[in-house]
């Protein structure tokens, strides 16, 4: 629990939220200000700022919830397309530094734009694709 963070207060329900799901490593709740009907946030309880902070443990099992609860959301919002999104620093867009997960409904298309393809050629060279191959050796 970090004392100064938005969504620990949320999940220590010191600020109210509409709850979705939750157990004793997760919490899922609807976005405030939803980019579609039915975005929901999925939240680990510990606190980690982005994925490279996040336990194993958590960032294992996170995926397979996501799946449980979009099964769920299908059947009551009626969509098959669906983003699911995860910002990691200010750069990437991320606004409150507490991990999570958005699960984000598509009804049509160009109702919203996640990103477009880069102009020109943000190539990486060869040495640099081999040394983050060797870092995974
Ligand atoms: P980020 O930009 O960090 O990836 O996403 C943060 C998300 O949290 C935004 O979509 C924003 O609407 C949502 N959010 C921010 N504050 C609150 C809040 O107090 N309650 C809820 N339910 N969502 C919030
Ligand atoms: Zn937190």
């Amino acid at each position: 629990m970090d004392s100064n963070c938005i969504f620990c207060k949320i999940i220590n329900k010191e600020i109210p939220s509409k709850l979705i799901y939750e157990d004793n490593d997760f919490f899922a709740m609807l976005d405030i200000a939803p980019a579609t009907k039915g975005h929901v946030l999925i939240l680990p309880k510990e606190h980690a700022s982005t994925l490279t902070d996040l336990s194993d443990d958590k960032a294992s099992k996170i995926l397979v919830l996501a799946k449980k609860i979009i099964v769920a959301m299908k059947k009551v919002h009626g969509f098959t397309d669906y983003n699911i999104v995860q910002n990691n620093g200010e750069l990437a867009g991320q606004t409150v530094s507490h991990y999570h997960l958005h699960l984000i409904p598509r009804y049509s298309k160009g109702e919203l734009g996640l990103w477009t393809p880069h102009e020109g050629d943000p190539s990486v060279t060869d040495e640099n694709a081999e040394a983050v191959r060797n870092l995974l050796k």
